[in-house]
């Protein structure tokens, strides 16, 4: 529970004194705690596109020093560009026709070579050669990439959305390919698809689920305009390339290679692409649920965003699918007074008494709770670890009760986020001229809630600590935290796919600071995870709601056939 040790909530990662929150321990002032291991053993853990206001500072202090010392470029090496892809869009840009266009063909030797490798890949993967060697992964991957380009130059940007273009987009590929799709509104302009493969019915179905809206773009900084889904050096660029319009189409696109290789699964497998996630999905996840529950079949699993394949520091893969997820609780403050000319104010204004409350909420800090599934994600990660970090982890409880520890492991803000409630203010109004006191002055708050938490006690936390009755708070957003089994079928087979696809990556539930649309779904009684089959590097993951965000041809490629080998191995238990 919440301890209430006033404290900056503009700085929730400063280093604190402990023995507040966890009531003993007390720490010297004298003792600066040695700079935290933590930030840079878990670095490869920040979920992207979750950062507090806090987190975007640090993220910008980092590419100023890079920019300081010259480095501007990741120090990834990037992947060799698609020779067929850069053709065509090398023929784009001169205006040729896009489709239908006559591939170079390749010496035979190296034809044979790669439907040897193909063979190899399959019998890697567990699943029948014969199947993954009938399909063309390196076609599948070209067309993964021009759809998702095409798709990225349809602007999705939520508010407003418009997301029917890119549904009917979406729905065309799928019916040249002999899926029936429906594309359905919630309000004009606010389109999602549904589409059915059928399998073969010995297992409930799983549902792969994807958002289709944006976050807004802002073309300055961009290396290509955000909306253009540019192909530069084997990455495609633009809004949505990772969040999400990627994943959809790579979720598409393994229905596709499903569907070509005549060999069902034996589980439909449901696609959903949806509008409205970035602003709560109320308009596209939630009506789905809410409207058109019979889309839903009577799925068992549901796959969509949340986490991924983790690139570490020295090319170690580890494999993270999120199965909790801390809760929103979006709220507004309004403060009302005597509205009047800014030449003569009185004693108080409505912008005052905001001030006044938001200063209180600046001054208090949430208490720290280690929730189990926060306690079971970092025991998991202790293996990882070196000593003396790895027994720390392991024993997460005992090691946050030491406060030179907890101001260590707190100094990391997604660390921070995942032991406690978080309050972040972020939009604030008041007059729109100098010279008007307006009647009303409002702020929102970001405010994120571990699960097991109760919204309507925080609200009441909330209103105790703020201590005055003339400001209202309203809700803007909240529901229940939800979690998923990390021992299910699901969780099953994405351990056979690291096992035999990843090299043995060790496969470790998560919890995320932030939220998707799992949790309609969790509600509606379908087990639903976190995991998007790309590896991803730090450097990847911020370009996320960022600048330049870009997904590389090889995670578009290698991503429909994981996921195509996932879904075989969730159809063979
Ligand atoms: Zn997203």
């Amino acid at each position: 529970m919440p301890c209430g040790e006033p404290v900056d909530i503009e700085n929730p990662c400063r280093t604190t004194d402990g023995s507040a929150m966890l009531g003993r321990h007390r720490s010297r002032g004298s003792n600066r705690p040695p700079e935290s291991l933590l930030s840079i053993c878990f670095s490869s853990n920040t979920t992207a596109g979750q950062f507090t206001a806090h987190g975007q500072e640090t993220d910008e202090e980092i590419r100023k020093s890079r920019a300081r010392r010259g480095v501007n470029k990741s120090v990834r090496p990037e992947a060799a560009p698609d020779e067929d892809l850069l053709a065509r869009e090398r023929g784009k840009r001169r205006g040729m026709l896009l489709r239908g266009m006559t591939r170079p063909s390749r010496p035979i030797l190296t034809r044979c070579f790669a439907r040897a490798a193909l063979v190899v890949a399959a019998a890697l993967l567990g699943g029948d050669a014969s199947l993954a060697a009938d399909l063309d992964w390196r076609r599948l991957g070209s067309e993964t990439t021009e759809v998702l380009a095409d798709v990225i130059r349809i602007d999705t940007q939520n508010p407003p959305g418009g997301e029917t273009a890119a549904a009917n987009a979406l729905a065309r590929k799928l019916e040249a390919e002999g899926i029936r799709a429906e594309v359905f509104e919630s309000s004009p302009g606010r389109g999602s698809l549904h589409a059915r493969l059928p399998g073969s019915g010995g297992a409930p179905p799983v549902i792969l689920l994807a958002h289709l809206d944006v976050v807004p773009a802002d073309p300055r900084g961009w290396r290509f305009p955000p909306f253009s889904g540019a192909l530069e050096h084997g990455y495609v660029y633009g809004r949505g390339a990772l969040d999400a319009k990627g994943v959809a189409v790579v979720e598409l696109m393994a229905l596709v290679a499903l569907k070509r290789s005549g060999q069902p699964i034996d589980r439909d497998v449901i696609l959903l692409a949806t509008a409205d996630e970035e602003t709560g999905g109320k308009a596209g996840a939630g009506w789905i649920v809410q409207h058109r529950p019979e889309l839903l079949g009577n799925a068992e699993y549901l796959l969509t965003e949340g986490d991924h394949i983790h690139l570490a520091h020295g090319g170690r893969k580890v494999v993270q699918v999120a199965v909790a997820e801390k809760t929103p609780c979006w709220v507004k403050l309004i403060a009302r007074g005597e509205g009047g000319h800014g030449s003569t104010p009185p004693a108080q204004t409505a912008v005052t008494r905001l001030i006044r409350a938001l200063d209180k909420l600046r001054r208090y800090r949430t208490g720290v709770r280690l929730v189990r599934p926060v306690e079971e994600y970092f025991a998991a990660l202790a293996p990882l670890e070196r000593e003396p970090l790895r027994s720390k982890l392991a024993h997460l409880s005992e090691a946050l009760e030491d406060p030179a520890f907890l101001a260590e492991f707190t100094r990391n803000p997604r660390q921070n986020a995942l032991i406690r409630n978080t309050m972040t203010p972020t939009v604030l109004e008041g007059s729109p001229k100098t010279n008007v006191i307006p009647e009303d002055a409002s702020a929102q708050l970001d405010c994120r809630l571990l699960p097991g938490e109760r919204p309507a006690e925080f609200l009441a936390l909330l209103r105790e600590v703020i201590a005055d009755e003339t400001i209202r708070v309203e809700t803007l957003l909240s529901f229940p935290a939800s979690s998923s089994d990390s021992t299910s079928g699901l969780m099953a087979a994405i351990r056979k796919l690291a096992a035999t696809d990843l090299g043995g990556a060790p496969v470790i539930p998560s919890v995320i600071p932030g939220f998707t649309d799992s949790h309609y779904f969790r509600d509606h009684g379908v087990a639903s995870y976190g995991f998007v089959p790309f590896v991803l590097s730090e450097d990847d993951e911020k370009t996320v709601h960022g600048i330049n965000e870009r997904v590389s041809v090889e995670n578009l490629r290698d991503g429909v056939r994981r996921l195509v080998a996932l879904l075989r191995a969730l159809s063979t238990r």
